[in-house]
């Protein structure tokens, strides 16, 4: 860290890397940001950060930043530097041609989870009431989507349960598929707390996390399930809690549906879903899935935390609802200490679904078929919505091969990079007549792109993230954006180039109508949260302070809904010439596609994408530590260098995404959730041979 003199002032904002939503003081010295500093009186981090948050901000001022638009008539042409006037006129003049001659549904837009609500809010505003369809979409495709859908089924809500603070109440934590001190770490680190207190602690991943082992901590079960099988393992601990007499039958009388938690009894009970049974699926011994489900269900308060190793399934969906039919059979909803946590990856993805990001739901997901929601709306934008469905990311690429889908805005996103099997994902982008990228940098996906219109950081606006725990944050301008637009105002400059009539003033003004149009924030404003600190939604009036706890009298929905799961194997198989199993996540020191971490000075920021590989397989290879790989599977290959460890169990490969190099996704597949078609990056049958490098 380079230090230039002391700071002469300090603001307060939120960190712009994950969902524990630490806050920091910002010290600034002139226009310099001299240090970031993490807030003792921030909600959810209490005073503590993690490197990412407090060293990783020089990406900020790197020398990629474009801070000039860009545009071009075709992608074969080089990017010419234009103003923003010549820039917006171009792009409106663009959409609004490809509008006339193809339709409204032709149109669509991609917001993003690195931005402010008040960004993602406008941008969905400008696909629906100016673009005129709701292909509208959001990265939490490819992450929590299943979240959404599973919870919203069981509970009525697509959010997690409690804050943070909760867990220091909680006896039994039970963590699936999900990394948290490397992918959430100031909150691992309240967890490592409270496990050293005496909590006891469930790990079910195929990898062996630093959580399974560490000092003062040790899992009490660790079930190291066959990647894609999440299901069947929670349905032998379903098996083993009906068998046994361990079920909370007053909870789930009281609050329930008794019928539909019956229906789901009889199903969980059925011989076939015995430990014993669906050990041989799982490849945990049966002893292990009977000794988890009775501490989780007589260990006193239960807490479930998960992450994408739930979500990113063929059964993403149906392992969040069997998540939640755990927490309800056990009576562990409702309480402090208990719950259902998504723990989100990106520090907006709540926020950005709550701001009505998906192509079927309205802010405060209230879907886009309910005429009153709808009315309410289209009487303040003044403009009628198209009340049908939009297209999801994948439908958009898809679309665009048969020519139905001619233009997309993408805000924030690297979608070439992030999304699975980039090559179609690449003939999608190419086949548009319209991708306009708004970003930092020239990201992957701006090779396919005709307008480049150029970002603000988090350091350069003002407005809010919302954190996995539903808090939401000010996020605080301290510097002036270099580009000279803070990201909403770009938007409303294309709304208004497009013949739209947007006058915010400034991003409060936006939240204002964000909390008159959306119930569950109709308590929220920048000059509440500036005197709060911070609020957790539902904030109305039926919660006036907001809500750390959820479902406490009564679910969202009624009466807790438990839905049968039956657990489907994944169409990805191993077979002769794919015999190992890859599974994909991230590393402390990285960030996703690394589009921040990358552009960070220190090269402890930029480690390579290692493919992890148990002993056992490497030496079948002729494998050992640092040599080069060609990992490939039925949909591509890439070349990356092995690391050999027993992190991982015989037959499962492991590596992170955030090199373009490495491009893991271009070996993951097509299939995805069947509910939400969020990619299955977690499970990719390949194989793995000695290589000469790249
Ligand atoms: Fe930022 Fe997450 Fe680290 Fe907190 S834990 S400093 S929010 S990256």
């Amino acid at each position: 860290v380079k230090e230039i003199g002391k700071p002469e002032r300090a603001v307060i904002t939120t960190c712009a890397y994950c969902g524990v939503g630490c806050t920091f003081r910002a010290e600034m010295r002139g226009e310099q940001l001299v240090r970031m500093v993490p807030w003792k009186d921030g909600k959810a981090n209490h005073g503590h950060s993690c490197v990412k948050g407090r060293f990783a901000w020089g990406y900020a001022n790197h020398q990629d930043r474009i801070t000039s638009p860009m545009i071009r008539e075709h992608i074969d042409q080089p990017w010419r530097e234009v103003s923003w006037d010549e820039a917006l006129a171009f792009t409106a003049g663009r959409l609004q041609s490809i509008k006339a001659q193809y339709g409204a549904r032709a149109l669509g837009g991609i917001t993003s989870s690195r931005c402010t609500n008040e960004e993602t809010f406008l941008v969905q505003k400008l696909v629906r009431a100016g673009f005129g369809s709701n292909n509208v979409d959001t990265c939490a495709r490819v992450c929590h989507s299943p979240t959404g859908y599973g919870l919203k089924t069981t509970f009525g809500t697509s959010a997690g349960t409690q804050d943070f603070d909760s867990v220091d109440q909680s006896d039994v934590i039970l963590v699936i598929g999900a990394n948290p001190t490397d992918a959430h770490p100031v909150f691992a680190s309240r967890m490592k707390r409270r496990l050293r207190q005496g909590a006891k602690l469930i790990v079910i991943d195929p990898r062996r996390i630093d959580l399974v082992r560490m000092p003062h901590v040790e899992a009490a079960h660790h079930l190291p399930l066959q990647p894609g099988t999440n299901v069947a393992v929670l349905t032998a601990m379903a098996h083993v809690i009906v068998g046994e007499g361990l079920a909370d039958e007053a909870f789930i009388r009281e609050r329930c549906d008794w019928d539909e938690y019956q229906d789901w009894a009889r199903f969980v009970s059925e011989p076939r879903h015995s430990p014993e049974v669906l050990a041989a699926v799982t490849r945990v011994p049966a002893v292990e899935l009977r000794a988890a489900a009775r501490l989780f269900a007589t260990g006193g308060n239960g807490a479930i935390y998960y992450g994408l190793g739930v979500t990113e399934h063929s059964q993403g969906s149906s392992t969040v609802m069997a998540i939640a039919n755990l927490a309800m059979v056990t009576g562990n909803i409702g309480r402090r200490g208990v719950g259902v946590n998504p723990l989100r990856g990106q520090n907006n993805v709540q926020g950005a679904c709550d701001m009505g990001s998906f192509p079927h739901e309205l802010s405060g997901y209230r879907h886009i078929s309910d005429g009153d929601a709808r009315a309410l709306f289209e009487a303040d934008w003044r403009v009628a919505l198209d009340p049908e469905p939009g297209l999801r990311i994948p439908n958009m690429l898809d679309a665009a091969m048969d020519g139905s889908f001619r233009a997309l805005y993408v805000q924030g996103e690297d979608i070439l990079q992030s999304d699975p099997n980039t090559k179609h994902v690449a003939a999608g982008l190419k086949a548009m007549d319209c991708v306009i990228v708004h970003d930092l940098f020239l990201n992957e996906t701006a090779d396919y792109a005709h307008v480049f219109l150029p970002g603000s950081t988090f350091l350069e606006k003002t407005g809010t993230f919302t954190n996995a725990e539903r808090r939401i944050q000010m996020v605080r301008k301290v510097m002036e954006p270099a580009n000279g637009m803070e990201d909403w105002q770009v938007t409303q400059a294309l709304a208004n180039a497009m013949g739209l009539d947007w006058d915010y003033a400034n991003s409060s003004e936006i939240m204002d109508e964000i909390a008159r149009l959306t119930p569950s924030f109709a308590g929220v404003s920048h000059q509440r949260l500036d005197q709060a600190g911070s609020l957790q939604w539902p904030i109305n009036a039926a919660a006036p302070d907001g809500s750390p706890i959820m479902h406490v009298d009564g679910f969202v929905r009624g009466k807790g809904k438990f839905v049968v799961t039956d657990y489907v194997p994944t169409d990805e198989k191993t077979g002769p010439r794919f015999p190992l199993l890859l599974t994909t996540g991230r590393i402390l020191s990285q960030y996703n596609v690394g589009a921040q971490t990358r552009r960070t000075g220190n090269t402890v920021w930029h480690p390579e994408d290692l493919l992890e590989m148990h002993p056992t397989d490497a030496e079948n290879r002729g494998l050992k530590d640092g040599d080069w790989t060609r990992l490939a599977s039925r949909t591509g290959e890439t070349t990356l260098r092995v690391l050999v460890t027993d992190r991982v169990a015989p037959g499962v490969v492991y590596t992170t995404f955030h090199h373009p190099a490495t491009q893991a996704n271009v070996v993951t597949t097509e299939y995805s959730d069947w509910a939400t078609n969020c990619p299955e990056y977690k499970v990719t049958a390949v194989q793995v041979m000695p290589s000469n490098g790249p």
